[in-house]
C-alpha cells in the first residue's frame, strides 16, 4: 500500500477545499488549488492514484495501441526491405501479451507513485477511503477495514468518475460471464476468439486492438455504422478498413444470451446470427454511469440527472452553492484533459487572483481522437449539425481521401485509407468542423484544434503553406 499522507486519527483542519476522487479531474483541481494558498484535501478510495485514465483508461489503452501499431509496422518491414514476410509473420506470432501485460502494469505502477509524490509536494492531504456526503460542509471517509472518520471543508468537489455498464442477466441472461475494459486491462493472456459489443470509442478501439494483434475478432453493434455520432465520412471509412483487415462486424444485431460451456468458452446468442458465436471473452463496451449512487448526495440536495450525473452549471456548481463537480460525473464529455481543464479552471476562479474569476471551460470544439486503426480526430461540428444548425445553402464541404505514402512500397491489402473533411459556413468559410482518419491523425490534430478554436477560416488555412510531403498537407490545399 502506497503512504498515504492523512489518516483516521490525524487532527485535520476544516479545509478550504477538499475534493472527492483522486482521477485526472480531482488531482488537477486539488493541486491547483494548493498552488494559490488553499488547504486542501482529497479523498481516493482506491489505493491507486489516477483515476480511470492512468489504471484503466487512456495510459494502458494507449500502451495496447502502441502495441497494435507495431504489428501494423511488422507487416510493412518486407515490402521495405526488412527481410522477407516469413520473417514478420513468426515475429508477429511470436508475440507475448503475458510478458506485455506485465511490463505495462509495472509502468502503471510508477505512475501511480508519481501521483502521490506529486499530491505531497503540492501539500494535499491524501485520504484513503470511499467518501460520502453527512451535511454540505461533512464528508464521511469509510476505508476498507470499515473505519470511519469525517473530515469538514468549506468547499467541497465531487470528481468521482464513472464505471462501466454491463447489462444485466435479467436483461441478457448470462450477460455477466463477459467483461468490461476494466477487464480487458487484467487479461493475462491473448484471447484466440473475442465478441466485442458497443458502438463507441472503447468498442472500436478495443476491437481494434485484438483484430491488429491476430485475436478473430466480432463486433456486434445495434445499427449499421460505429461511431454514429461522429461525422458519418469516418465511419464510412473504417468500417470497411476493419472488415477488410478481418474484424467480423456483426451489423444490426443485439445479444439476447450468453452460456459458458464445459471447456470455459462462451457461446454467444446474437439475434442476427442462426447459429451462436463461440469465444473465448465477451467485451462489453456499451457505455459508462457514474459513480454517484454511495454518495448520499440527495440528502444535502445536490441533484442528479436520470443518469446519475451531477447537475452542473457553466461554472462546474452543483444544485448546492459550496458543491461542484467536475469530469465524468458532470456528464459533458468524458475526456481526461476535459476534466482536467474544467478542474483546473474551477480552482483558478475559487482560489487564485481576480483576473480568474470569472474563469471557465468552453466546452465548444473540443478536439477527440479514437485510436483506431487507422486514428481518428475529430473537432467542432459534423457535417449533419452544420448543416442542421447553418442550413445547407450556408455550408461548405472540402473533402478528400487518399492512400498516405507511408504505404507507398504495400501491398494493397495492407493500405491503410485516409480521409479527410473540413466543414465551412458563411461566405468567409469559417470552418467550424474538421474531421480526419488516415495514419498519424492522433498526433496532427492538436494544431487543427487550436486553428479551429482561434475561428480560423478556410483561406487561414489555404494561406499556410504546405509541408511536403506529408499527409497533413492535404488539408492545407483542399479544394
Ligand atoms: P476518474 O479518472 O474516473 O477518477 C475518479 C476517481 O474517483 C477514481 O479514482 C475513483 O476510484 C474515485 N472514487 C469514486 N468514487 C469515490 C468515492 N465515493 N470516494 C472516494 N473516491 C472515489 N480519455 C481521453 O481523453 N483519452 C483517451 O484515450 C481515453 N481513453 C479511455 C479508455 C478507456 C478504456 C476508458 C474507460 C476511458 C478513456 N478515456 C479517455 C476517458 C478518461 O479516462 C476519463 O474521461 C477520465 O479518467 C475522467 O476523469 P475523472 O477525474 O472525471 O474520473
Ligand atoms: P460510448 O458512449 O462512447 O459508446 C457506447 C456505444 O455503445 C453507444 O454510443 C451505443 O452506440 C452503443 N450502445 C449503447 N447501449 C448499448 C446496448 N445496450 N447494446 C449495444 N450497444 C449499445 O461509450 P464507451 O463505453 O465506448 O466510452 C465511454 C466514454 O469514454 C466515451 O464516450 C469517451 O468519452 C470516453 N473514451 C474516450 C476515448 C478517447 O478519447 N480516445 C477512448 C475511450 C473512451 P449505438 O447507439 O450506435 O448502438
Amino acid at each position: 500500500m502506497p503512504p498515504i499522507s492523512a489518516k483516521q486519527g490525524d487532527q485535520f483542519p476544516e479545509y478550504d477545499y477538499l475534493v472527492i476522487g483522486g482521477g485526472s479531474g480531482g488531482i488537477a483541481s486539488a493541486r491547483r488549488a494548493a498552488e494559490h494558498g488553499a488547504k486542501v484535501g482529497l479523498i481516493e478510495g482506491t489505493h491507486r492514484l489516477g483515476g480511470t485514465c492512468v489504471n484503466v483508461g487512456c495510459v494502458p489503452k494507449k500502451i495496447m495501441w502502441y502495441t497494435a501499431d507495431v504489428a501494423d509496422t511488422l507487416r510493412k518491414a518486407a515490402p521495405y526491405g526488412f527481410g522477407n514476410p516469413e520473417d514478420a509473420k513468426k515475429m508477429y506470432e511470436n508475440f507475448d501479451w503475458t510478458t506485455l501485460k506485465h511490463k505495462r502494469d509495472a509502468y502503471i505502477k510508477n505512475l501511480n507513485g508519481i501521483y502521490e509524490r506529486n499530491l505531497l509536494n503540492s501539500k494535499v492531504d491524501e485520504h484513503q477511503g470511499w467518501a460520502s456526503f453527512v451535511d454540505r460542509n461533512t464528508v464521511q471517509i469509510k476505508q476498507d477495514d470499515g473505519t470511519t472518520y469525517q473530515v469538514r471543508a468549506k468547499n467541497i468537489l465531487i470528481a468521482v468518475g464513472g464505471r462501466p455498464t454491463i447489462p444485466s442477466n435479467e436483461t441478457i441472461p448470462g450477460a455477466s460471464y463477459g467483461i468490461d475494459s476494466d477487464g480487458f486491462f487484467d487479461l493475462e493472456t491473448q484471447p484466440k476468439r473475442v465478441a466485442v459489443v458497443g458502438a463507441g470509442y472503447i468498442s472500436v478501439e478495443l476491437a481494434g486492438v485484438f483484430n491488429t494483434l491476430g485475436t478473430e475478432t466480432h463486433l456486434i453493434i445495434r445499427y449499421d455504422q460505429v461511431l454514429r455520432t461522429f461525422d458519418p465520412m469516418l465511419s464510412d471509412t473504417l468500417m470497411p478498413y476493419m472488415e477488410k483487415t478481418g474484424m467480423k462486424v456483426h451489423k444490426s444485431s443485439h445479444v439476447k444470451k450468453v452460456e459458458k460451456t464445459s471447456s470455459g468458452s462462451l457461446l454467444v446468442y446474437v439475434d442476427s446470427l442462426d447459429k451462436p458465436l463461440e469465444v473465448d471473452t465477451l467485451l462489453w463496451a456499451i457505455g459508462r454511469h457514474s459513480n454517484t449512487e454511495k454518495l448520499n448526495l440527495k440528502s444535502v440536495g445536490v441533484e442528479t440527472n436520470d443518469k446519475g450525473d451531477v447537475v452542473v452549471d457553466e461554472y462546474q456548481v452543483s444544485t448546492v452553492p459550496n458543491i461542484f463537480a467536475v469530469g465524468d460525473v458532470a456528464g459533458k464529455y468524458l475526456l481526461t484533459p476535459v476534466a482536467i481543464a474544467a478542474g483546473r479552471r474551477l480552482s483558478n476562479r475559487l482560489f487564485g487572483p481576480e483576473k480568474f474569476k470569472n474563469q471557465k471551460l468552453s466546452y465548444e470544439n473540443i478536439p477527440s481522437v479514437v485510436f483506431s486503426h487507422p486514428t481518428i480526430g475529430t473537432t467542432g461540428l459534423t457535417e449533419p449539425e452544420a448543416r442542421k444548425k447553418y442550413g445547407d445553402e450556408n455550408v461548405k464541404i472540402y473533402k478528400t481521401s487518399f492512400k498516405a505514402m507511408s504505404f507507398a512500397m504495400v501491398e494493397d491489402e495492407h493500405k491503410q485509407p485516409t480521409a479527410y473533411k473540413l466543414v465551412c459556413v458563411g461566405p468567409e468559410e469559417k470552418v467550424v468542423g474538421l474531421h480526419i482518419i488516415g495514419q498519424g491523425s492522433d498526433e496532427m490534430l492538436q494544431g487543427f484544434g487550436v486553428a479551429v478554436k482561434m475561428g480560423a477560416t478556410k483561406e487561414d488555412f489555404d494561406s499556410c503553406v504546405a509541408i511536403h510531403p506529408t499527409s497533413a498537407e492535404e488539408l492545407v490545399t483542399l479544394r
